[in-house]
């Protein structure tokens, strides 16, 4: 399956921090280990297993010291990678960790290929999968939620429900080859509607999780939120006032806001990149043209707006084409500047703005914020409607989808009568989409293209 050979990689991150840490896996890992690590006692007998090791990392043709450090073995197949495992707490120094890595590769090891030592756990049956991709998603997890998720899909949730729905199919596909193996016993005309109707259900089901890839995504990416508005109504401040921090220069003259500036908040566990547009406008100033073009741009690409407007002012025609901006997509309306008199009318907003909700905000005062907040997170996404399973990604929905196909043809194909054959290729296609999903049927390029994200080291 793969070549048996011992691999090592640094599996901290680059940089100065208090421990560095080398991990070596591999049939040679504890010879190599045994010809670097000089236990501190002096005592030279064989190492246990899981237990931590204080000695000195040495150089065996120089015998110069390369460090203090804390070794330890996990012996195959308690480990990581299901191999002997050796790992090096070293002081955490780029030059120190390098220095090490350097050595145990000169005593045989390879260095490893990005993910490799999860690529070993999922080959030698530690991991499956999804368990090994949510190593990744949890690495790359931005909040608690995203940790969560990523937790529950290692913990095996999203296998044992492909493993259910598995199990399910093969009761159906038993029955479509009893069929084709006894043709005297054709399935009955009575018992097609009753496999169709099973095949719906196990459709049904994968639907409702196709659909929570919506959710995954947000999660693990963020959902992008543009602020929106004319000049002046307090976009910079509304940011501000959401962030929390002073980051962006505001002004009493329109159109500061010339770049596009993000900055990322957790609400509720939901990681929203805020980004502040520069006005929407028309201008001639080259270099506000630019940060307007652009702002359309991110307008287009977000997943909800809120439009600011100043409340103290009466609507202007530049408000109305940004509350007609968002009819067609998520969108709130900030009513901004509550501390002063108010002189926007509300009857006309409603008017224009349909079915968007209105906050009403003082971003200078930090009036409303909690609201607005909450507001948004309802708006991308309900907290009621979360679900335990949510996927999160891309590879798992494009399986789902193939999935969901093939066994929308057999459902077809078995109230069509067609011949238990065609119907058994159909559910045949559901099997091995199912399967690849878990990684029991397995392909190089897959592989390839899963492991090849992770960092080296992991
Ligand atoms: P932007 O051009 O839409 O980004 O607007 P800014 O955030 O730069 O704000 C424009 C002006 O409105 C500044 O002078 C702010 O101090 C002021 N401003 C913003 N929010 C409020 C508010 O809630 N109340 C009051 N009174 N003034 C505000």
């Amino acid at each position: 399956m793969y070549k048996e050979d011992t691999i090592a990689a640094v599996a901290t991150p680059a940089g100065e921090g208090g421990v560095g840490i080398v991990r070596v896996s591999g049939p040679d890992a504890e010879r190599i280990a045994a010809s670097v690590f000089v236990r501190d006692e002096g005592k030279n007998n064989r190492l246990e297993s899981h237990r931590l090791h204080y000695g000195a990392i040495r150089d065996p043709e120089t015998g110069r010291t390369l460090d203090q450090v804390l070794l330890t073995i996990m012996r195959q197949p308690r480990s990581y990678t299901g191999e002997d495992v050796v790992e090096v707490h070293c002081h955490g120094g780029v030059f120190v960790v390098q220095r090490i890595l350097g050595l145990i590769l000169s005593e045989g090891a390879r260095h490893a290929q990005p993910g490799e030592f999860t690529k070993r756990a999922f080959l030698n049956g530690k991991l499956d999968l999804t368990q090994a991709e949510a190593v990744l998603d949890l690495i790359a997890a931005r909040t608690e939620k995203g940790v969560d998720l990523a937790l529950g899909q290692s913990s095996g949730e999203l296998s044992n429900w492909v493993g259910e729905l598995r199990e399910e199919l093969l009761d159906i596909v038993a029955q479509v080859e009893a069929a084709i193996d006894f043709p005297e016993e054709e399935i009955e005309l009575l018992e097609r509607p009753v496999l169709a109707a099973k095949i719906d259900a196990l459709r049904a089901k994968i639907n409702v999780i196709i659909g929570t890839y919506e959710w995954g995504r947000l999660f693990r990416e963020g959902a992008k939120v543009c602020i929106s508005g004319r000049p002046n109504v307090g976009k910079s401040s509304l940011f501000n006032a959401l962030i929390g921090a002073e980051r962006v220069i505001v002004t009493p003259i329109p159109g500061t806001t010339r770049d596009m500036i993000e900055e990322s908040i957790n609400l509720d566990g939901l990681p929203v990149i805020l980004c502040d547009t520069a006005g929407i406008r028309d201008t001639t100033d080259e270099v506000e043209r630019i940060g307007v073009s652009l702002s359309l741009q991110h307008l287009e690409k977000s997943e909800a707006v809120i439009v600011v407007l100043d409340g103290s002012a009466v609507l202007t025609d530049e408000d109305k084409v940004f509350l007609s901006s968002i009819a067609s997509k998520k969108g709130l309306v900030a009513i901004n500047k509550s501390d002063l008199e108010q002189r926007v009318a509300r009857d006309q907003l409603s008017q224009i703005a349909g079915d968007k909700k209105f906050v009403t905000v003082s971003a200078a005062r930090g009036y409303g914020m909690q609201e607005l907040k909450g507001s948004l997170r309802e708006l991308i996404l309900p907290m009621h409607a979360e679900s335990t399973i949510v996927l999160t990604n891309l590879r798992h929905k494009i399986a789902l989808m193939c999935g969901e196909h093939a066994l929308a043809d057999a459902s077809s194909g078995l109230r069509q009568l067609e011949p238990p054959e065609l119907v058994a290729v159909a559910l045949q296609k559901v099997r091995e989409s199912l399967e690849e999903i878990i990684g029991l049927v397995q392909n190089d390029d897959i592989l390839e293209r899963i492991f090849s994200k992770f960092c080296i080291g992991k």
